[in-house]
């Protein structure tokens, strides 16, 4: 089966993980810190928190926002879960805005009509590795006193109007799966613009530790001393997987060309073909494509989903809009609620796309799903 998504390892990834297996830090030490710092750089120089994994990453960006019992995080139901639960899980209501109907994106004017005192967070995705519209979420949440986070786990890479995925929102989290645009097998890291967001954030995914002798409360216990002031869990990424995440930084770029070359090969070969949609891209926007999200029209999605299973090719789903999860619905949620991600679910299937996907691979994606709709 041709898979939908894969990682890209070179000699190079291999070497670079086997150096930190044969040296004294495999966790906490040196790599860590130099990971941290170039995804900083790569991602508008504002201060990075590496972490286990991206749900990791929103769960630690809703705690340092502050998210907690009473307040509202807005957000898109065209994502993972995690977007939304890792603000439930602090107690906070999910207040589901629908997307734009072509780009899936979440819709500044919808989130425009929800908004109140309790905002705390505005979340927006960069669905498909293409960039949200903070030039106009941004104002709705400085007039309602709310941050703007971008849950950036498809995107790191991409630019919108010339500033980096990483710069647009107050805050920004990552993903290292797998699939995603770069990868340290689990992994994630948050980005903040405000460095006490950052701090909080780094403290939350260590234990809620404080090590900074002019900080402590209780003082003069010895030089062992360190204290706990908030609660906070053990999110931290290791040595190990951080060597790997800056080897595979250094070739982000290049993985970033080959996803854009593929996705216009996709795009040229099914621009004339019947019952398909391509995605569409704002002319502001360079995007690190993550996914290539084809719309099957007339009702065909799931036949066409089987029938390229069935041929080998490892189509894939993005996603059942948030609400719908039962753990959702059982809150109250009501399917309906967000008429353009319910339109776009019925019709999304994501086509394979990763860095190591040849062009004959493309073409035969491509024959196979014109045969497929014949
Ligand atoms: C993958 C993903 C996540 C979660 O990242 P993990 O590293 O798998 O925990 C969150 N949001 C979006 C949009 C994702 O695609």
């Amino acid at each position: 089966m041709l898979p939908y998504g894969r990682q890209s390892i070179s000699p190079e990834d291999i070497e670079a993980v086997a150096a930190i297996l044969r040296g004294d830090w495999l966790t906490t030490g040196p790599t860590v810190t130099a990971f941290e710092e170039a995804i900083a750089t790569a991602t508008g120089g504002h201060r990075a928190v590496s972490c286990t994994s991206g749900t990791a990453a929103l769960h630690m960006a809703y705690a340092a926002a502050g998210v907690g019992p009473g307040d509202q995080v807005v957000t898109t139901p065209m994502t993972f879960v995690a977007t939304a639960s890792g603000a439930s899980i602090l107690g906070a209501e999910i207040v589901f805005a629908d997307v734009e109907e072509d780009t899936a994106l979440l819709d500044p004017a919808a989130v425009d009509a929800v908004v109140t005192e309790r905002t705390k967070v505005i979340a927006a995705v960069d669905y498909a590795g293409h960039a949200a519209d903070y030039d106009a979420l941004q104002p709705i949440a400085d007039r309602v006193g709310a941050l703007t986070v971008d849950d950036a786990a498809h995107s790191v890479g991409g630019t919108y109007k010339g500033r980096p995925v990483g710069d647009l929102a107050d805050i920004t989290t990552l993903s290292f799966f797998p699939t995603k645009n770069l990868t340290t097998g689990e992994g994630g890291a948050v980005v903040a613009k405000d460095d006490a967001i950052a701090q909080r954030a780094h403290e939350f995914h260590f234990i809620g530790l404080v090590r900074d002798p002019a900080r402590f409360r209780i003082g003069d216990e010895g030089p062992w001393h360190q204290e706990v002031h908030d609660f906070g869990i053990n999110y931290r990424l290791t040595d190990v997987a951080s060597a790997l995440g800056l080897a595979q930084l250094a070739r982000l770029q290049r993985f970033k060309e080959r996803r854009a070359e593929i996705t216009a090969r996709y795009n040229a070969a099914l621009a004339d073909v019947d019952g398909v949609r391509t995605p569409v891209q704002r002319a502001w926007v360079d995007p690190a494509w993550h996914l290539y999200p084809v719309r099957i029209l007339d009702g065909r999605r799931r036949e066409v989903f089987e029938k390229m299973r069935a041929a080998g090719i490892g189509v894939q789903v993005n996603y059942i809009p948030v609400y719908w999860h039962p753990v959702y619905a059982d809150l109250g949620y009501q399917r309906g609620m967000c008429p353009n991600a319910e339109a776009f679910y019925a019709e999304e299937l994501s086509l394979p796309l990763f860095p190591d996907l040849t062009d004959d691979q493309v073409d035969q994606v491509v024959e196979t799903l014109v045969s497929v709709l014949g």
